[in-house]
């Protein structure tokens, strides 16, 4: 690998905290690529050029649409996300209402420029003002497609290969550009705007190219030939790093290198069985670095995220400020995948601060007790979450649900706080799916009422386990009756998933047997749809998924649920497991 080891060429090292759009590290030299279009707004021409400029617009539109065509060529052998976008921009460059409103604004005195800069802005104006994040996307739309043509009206061919094995520092980057850069390539790139649900930022993650946006000013603060470092997990640029900076991110670097040639085949294969059923496979994340685990083991989300873990971190409740920074982050660094945030799930063995002294805590104010008797603390929560979902991938999970009262409590309180923020002109997404977690016998046995209200069950194992079989979780006494795989938890895990394929929600199972190696089979069987296991077992239990038959699973769960103890299920599935390996190991 090229060491970046040599004396410091200007100044101190540099931080600038952007969001991530693509997840990875590059190291490297800084290529600029700014361009100043203030000057550009009213450029005025006399009239005897008139006709010429207009000339001049048309021959750069042809121009611009053949550079279109080229690259959709191109793209015909690249990932799909591609052929959408040029569409896109070709709809727009050869749009004759666009053009003929161009020709208006040359005709009344502007120079072709100008005329392109002021209209394009006209045009962007009904995109920004939308509160729809999606459709506020399609402003860039518009800013790539008048940043190109600019570019061809001043004749200015940009030189992909200048970036060639650098990385690239823009006010913005086209995807078209970043197909040409790609190839001419350069290790990653970092823009002063963008959002992550751009197209450059889908095309960055779908190249597996590092990317850091909506960096401000930071393409304006580095010189080109500074040394950076791109951290695509937390949307970090480092410029000019001291020696202590550049070895801790080699060395990540190295890392992150070493564990994808070892494990990159199996992170990219799907989670699908031998027969063809899509098994969502996701991770439980404590922290950041959690995530960033997950998304580079190929998970396909969040299946939960214990947010407790803020608690125990801060030693306090946090604010609602310091929860959608968290939750946002999260949100980013999975985006496009979906993420699940649990409410506070405080009480029981979890953190009590704030909870009244209890004689029997684990069966006391936990979980959504707890949230509906310190409203405040719920209130702070769901707003944070709310405000985090613009980008429309997370999903809010109340825990602890045992009664159809609490479930209505909760959903009454989540709508009231979406009231308020509407009210404030506070953007969210108004559809954030709401559901719950089972893991009390009660909701198991009522999931079929709770079906109706709930827009997801999560089965929660670890304490179903422990009510069920009336077994602390945390006690080494009653270890060996602790036991998942116990039919009794089985069964109520059978009814909660019939529920919900009833009523046609989706349904997870995120408590420890998902991650367990004799499960997937059974869980695939019994009908789960998603698996949120640690991100270290993701690939273990992949690999499982995928050498499992959904139809004969099917039969295997119905047996394994008639048997009659712990113990009869386990010898059940390793006899069945020890049959099926020759044949199994066939498959990867
Ligand atoms: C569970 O109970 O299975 C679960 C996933 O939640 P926790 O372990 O955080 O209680
Ligand atoms: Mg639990």
């Amino acid at each position: 690998m090229k060491s970046f080891m040599q004396p410091a060429k200007y100044g101190v090292e540099r931080r600038f905290k952007g969001i991530p759009a693509s997840p990875g590290i590059a190291i490297g030299e800084a290529a600029l690529r700014l361009t100043d279009e203030a000057a550009l707004y009213n450029e005025t021409i006399v009239p005897e050029v008139i006709e010429s400029e207009k000339k001049r617009f048309t021959a750069a539109v042809q121009t611009i649409a053949e550079e279109y065509r080229h690259i959709f060529e191109l793209a015909q052998n690249e990932e799909n996300t591609v052929l959408p976008i040029l569409e896109t921009y070709l709809m727009i460059l050869t749009d004759t209402l666009l053009a003929d409103a161009i020709r208006r604004r040359i005709a009344s005195g502007l120079s072709a420029e100008s005329a392109v800069y002021q209209e394009f802005d006209a045009q962007k104006q009904f995109f920004t003002a939308t509160k729809d994040p999606i459709l506020r996307e399609r402003a860039v739309d518009l800013d790539n497609v008048r940043e190109r043509l600019l570019a061809g009206l001043r004749n200015a061919t940009i030189t992909h290969a200048l970036a060639a094995n650098k990385i690239l520092m823009a006010q913005t980057v086209t995807p078209t550009d970043l197909m040409l850069y790609r190839s001419a390539g350069i290790l990653g790139f970092a823009t002063e705007i963008g959002g992550i649900a751009s197209h450059s930022s889908i095309l960055a993650r779908s190249f597996s190219m590092p990317a850091v946006i909506g960096l401000r000013d930071a393409a304006h603060s580095v010189r080109a030939g500074e040394i950076v470092i791109l951290d695509g997990y937390a949307g970090l640029l480092i410029v000019n790093p001291k020696p202590e900076t550049l070895v801790k991110f080699e060395k990540r670097k190295q890392q992150e290198e070493e564990n994808r040639q070892k494990l990159g085949k199996l992170a990219k294969l799907s989670s699908q069985t031998t027969d063809g059923r899509a098994i969502r496979l996701q991770a439980n994340i404590d922290s950041l670095e959690d995530v960033d685990a997950a998304m580079m083991l190929g998970a396909d989300g969040v299946g939960l995220v214990r947010t407790e873990y803020l608690i125990a971190q801060l030693q306090r409740f946090p604010t609602e400020e310091e929860q959608y920074e968290w939750y946002k982050e999260i949100a980013e660094r999975a985006y496009p995948r979906p993420i699940t945030i649990r409410a506070f799930d405080v009480g029981g063995d979890k953190y009590a601060e704030g909870v009244p002294h209890e004689e029997n805590p684990a069966l006391g104010l936990r979980g959504i007790r707890f949230l509906l008797y310190k409203k405040e603390i719920f209130s702070s929560q769901t707003r944070a979450v709310l405000r985090a979902s613009v980008h429309r991938n997370i999903r809010l999970m109340l825990p602890m649900v045992s009664t159809l009262a609490e479930l209505c409590a909760g959903l009454d309180f989540i709508a009231t706080c979406k009231k308020q923020l509407a009210e404030h002109r506070i953007p969210f997404d108004a559809d954030t799916p709401v559901g719950i977690m089972i893991e009390t016998p009660a909701a198991a046995v009522m999931a079929d009422d709770f079906a109706r209200y709930a827009d997801f069950f999560s089965i929660g194992t670890n304490d179903l386990t422990q009510y069920a079989l009336a077994a602390d979780r945390s006690n080494e006494y009653v270890a060996a009756i602790f036991d998942s795989f116990d039919p009794a938890v089985l069964r109520l895990m059978q009814i909660a998933v019939r529920a919900a394929k009833k009523r046609k929600i989706p349904v997870s199972v995120c408590g420890e047997i998902a991650g367990d190696p004799n499960a997937a089979e059974l869980l695939i069987g019994m009908g789960v749809d998603e698996l949120s296991v640690t991100p270290t077992s993701l690939l273990m239990v992949k690999k499982h998924i995928r050498k499992v038959n959904a139809a004969k699973a099917t039969n295997l769960a119905e047996d394994a649920i008639r048997c009659s103890d712990n113990n009869e299920v386990r010898q059940f599935l390793s006899s069945r497991r020890r049959k099926a390996k020759p044949a199994d190991s066939a498959v990867t």
